[in-house]
């Protein structure tokens, strides 16, 4: 494969960006060679600057469940494009995109948009916050939430923990009024709730982690979550920034049928586009400026070309069948491949739920917490690269999930599977 132009261009960013890239896991750190520099998307395909083809599972890392360039986001995007692109005032197309999500969603009354997931979670965060009159909260490790100080915390030793830093520049007064602890585990949130039960504002949780493995989590688990924040006052805070719209139109909250408190969106949310948001019950949006004590706001909040976007592709969504369609095709794909791995003894598996997937070598026992992924990354370094080579694009880490579009039809999917299971032959011999 010619990575010639990919290569000059990396070369050129690095000198004007940290480490060449706007976002860390684009640069390949974790895998071979050196970042592909993206064209051109259309449907499920995408083009590298030396012109190669790949069958893209990265979607944009989720946003694209349309796949690329769909006609009627297109049409959208430039229709409003065409009145402006910002006005800092309100406009008609926000009322649209909130009304289509607020009467499909029975979980929130009320909705603010932002311009990104980490902005949402941030605002959310502090709106439990200003609601409770608490400080605390608890998060998982092994869930991301964005790159606000107060979550990139990860677990310390013991059971119940209060967080170390994840980054460098995050103060350790911000850590110490997050509480960190094991996904799945029962025992650790009673403790944790017994402690400190009276001073938590919010538990935070993505109800499908699925940005360090795919850690489903049981059913049970979430149920007692959901009662424990009730008994004790605390807001049970859905970060469905991946799984809203991705496995229902309302998200996990909807499959699972557990209401959370407060809950946050993105990366589908926008069609593609830069979007965020928070939402809940309208007591609690009651504290959000200019009606309530809680300060949020945004320059960008609401584009309008953003907001074009998020309705033309949310209006899909909610046509009857279509997350029946997304796993069906999702399993066509994933039982290909898993049954092939199985036959052959592998220690593979694709952990799947709804239109997303996750390479698991490992196939020993369902995985739910993060010390439970095989930390050796090694296979899916070479898995990345062999499919790399026969024009099928996977996101440059092994603890990221990969996403099935719409406009993954079931024939491109076959292939797909068939120059799945080709490099998984060729680096397991
Ligand atoms: C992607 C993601 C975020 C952060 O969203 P950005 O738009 O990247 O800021 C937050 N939470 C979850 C669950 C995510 O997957």
């Amino acid at each position: 494969m010619k990575r010639s132009v990919s290569e000059a261009l990396f070369e050129k960013s690095k000198t004007y960006f940290p480490g060449g890239v706007n976002s860390p896991v684009r640069a390949f750190k974790s895998v071979d060679g050196s970042p592909l520099f993206i064209k051109k998307g259309d449907g499920a395909m995408i083009w590298d600057e030396d012109d190669n083809a790949f069958i893209d599972f990265c979607c944009s890392w989720g946003p694209l469940i349309l796949g690329h360039n769909n006609p009627s986001v297109y049409q959208h995007i430039v229709d409003a494009l065409g009145n402006g692109s910002s006005f800092g005032a309100p406009t008609r197309l926000e009322n649209e995109l909130a009304e289509l999500i607020l009467s499909n969603n029975p979980f929130i009354d009320k909705i603010r948009f932002t311009s990104s997931g980490t902005e949402a979670v941030m605002s959310a965060i502090r709106v439990a916050r200003g609601y409770t009159g608490r400080d605390k909260i608890v998060k998982f490790e092994g869930c991301y939430h964005g790159h606000a100080d107060a979550l990139l915390v990860k677990a310390g030793s013991g059971l119940v923990t209060f967080g170390n830093t994840s980054s460098a520049g995050v103060p350790v007064a911000f850590a110490n009024e997050t509480l960190v602890l094991p996904l799945n585990d029962a025992e650790a949130l009673r403790k944790c709730f017994e402690e400190y039960g009276d001073q938590i504002a919010c538990v935070i949780i993505e109800p499908i982690p699925a940005n360090n493995g795919l850690l489903l989590q049981e059913k049970d688990f979430l149920l007692l979550l959901r009662e424990i924040c009730t008994q004790y006052g605390a807001l049970l805070f859905f970060d469905e920034v991946i799984s809203g719209f991705r496995v229902a139109f309302a998200g996990a909250a909807e499959l699972y049928d557990i209401a959370p408190d407060i809950v946050s969106y993105g990366k589908i949310i926008g069609g593609g586009l830069p979007v965020g948001a928070y939402g809940a019950k309208k007591e609690i949006m009651a504290c959000v400026a200019p009606e309530g004590p809680v300060y949020q706001a945004g320059t960008l909040s609401g584009n309008p070309v953003a907001m074009a976007a998020g309705i033309a592709q949310l209006q899909e969504l909610i046509k009857p069948g279509f997350y029946q369609d997304q796993e069906r095709r999702t399993h066509l794909f994933t039982d290909k491949i898993n049954a092939h791995a199985k036959a052959k003894g592998y220690a593979f598996e694709l952990v799947t739920i709804g239109s997303i997937f996750w390479i698991s070598f490992d196939n020993s026992k369902h995985i739910r917490k993060s010390e439970e992924i095989n930390p050796d990354m090694t296979g899916f370094k070479h898995l990345h690269s062999a499919l790399l080579n026969k024009g099928v694009y996977l996101g440059p880490s092994g603890y990221e999930v990969g996403f099935i579009s719409a406009a993954h039809t079931d024939e491109l999917l076959n292939k797909a599977a068939d120059l799945f299971i080709a490099a998984l032959d060729e680096i397991m011999a």
